[in-house]
């Protein structure tokens, strides 16, 4: 496995191989089983796998956690290499965004509900670094995970209008035993509040069920959510949302897949998780 810091020694190794494909995972590190799912199947699709490891500061406002932001790069290394990896990517700040940068890519209807609303310049940030990654990697395939739901809409709609020549994979999200969805910010959870965080599964599993038991309101399905989260003390909602799993507007009535989609905080730590659904009305 080949570390590399600089965005030449990435393009020096890509232009010695250009027959081969290459798959990408981008990830900001800190790396859990999810990661590792999107790392396998990209291993099972492609000759040659990379890894970024990034944590994007552009896509972090400044009263995020871009500082407390979980690292560990020995162990991801480690992680890495035992999957098989070939090259790891992980740049420094003035790498991806020397003294002069000033450009941004944007994204604009599908950036601006959800996530959008509590992270305006998120996605901007989220884009800007895809773009230069596909470009520096120029990737057969990218890995992104459903866990980040938007994301992949965001991403995909970039893909399509600006052109590039790469098919995104998307890749389920993967949970602990206990439902809740893996993510790095689940290291910052006290233990009280780690418990408490399976309620964003339950939240999601009782909407679930209630679509597949034939509620079609968008309403009342996002007030049995909302219900859910407020029987937890130590959880803040943010947002619960059904939405069109394509334009990723809020609907009233379910027909068919929609997306189930919420973030809630516990103390800082902002958790989202999402699952999709099939309603089950005659023209769904
Ligand atoms: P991150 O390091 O949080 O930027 O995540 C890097 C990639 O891994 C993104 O495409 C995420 O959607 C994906 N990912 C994160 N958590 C999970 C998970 N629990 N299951 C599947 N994919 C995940």
């Amino acid at each position: 496995m080949i570390v590399l810091e600089d965005i030449a020694g990435v393009r020096a190794a890509r232009s010695s191989d250009l027959t081969s494909s290459w798959g990408l995972v981008p990830t900001m590190g800190f790396l859990h089983e999810g990661h590792l799912s999107l790392v396998r199947q990209a291993r099972a699709e492609n000759d040659v796998v990379a890894v970024s490891i990034f944590v994007n500061p552009t896509q972090f406002a400044p009263h995020e956690d871009l500082g407390t932001y979980p690292r560990d790069l020995q162990r991801d290394l480690a992680l890495l290499a035992a999957e098989r990896v070939d090259y790891v990517f992980v740049p420094q700040d003035h790498e991806m965004y020397p003294a002069g940068f000033q450009t941004r890519v944007v994204v604009e209807e599908v950036t601006r509900p959800l996530e959008g609303l509590s992270r305006p310049t998120h996605f901007q940030g989220v884009t800007t670094v895809v773009a230069k990654l596909f470009n520096i990697f120029q990737p057969k395939r990218a890995y992104f995970g459903q866990k980040d739901a938007q994301q992949t809409v965001v991403v995909r709609r970039m893909v399509v209008d600006l052109d590039f020549p790469l098919e995104l994979v998307i890749c389920p999200t993967v949970r602990e035993p206990d439902g809740l969805a893996m993510s790095s910010r689940n290291a910052k959870l006290t233990t009280k509040q780690r418990k408490a965080a399976t309620i964003l599964f339950r939240a999601l599993s009782t909407a679930r069920d209630s679509i597949l038991a034939g509620e079609s309101s968008g309403a009342r399905i996002r007030e049995l959510m909302e219900d859910v989260i407020a029987s937890e003390s130590l959880a803040r909602l943010d947002y619960v949302s059904v939405a069109s799993s394509q334009t990723l507007a809020e609907i009233e009535t379910v027909a068919g897949e929609v997306l189930i989609s919420l973030a809630v905080y516990f103390g800082e730590v902002r958790l989202i998780d999402n699952t999709l659904v099939r309603g089950t009305s005659p023209d769904a």
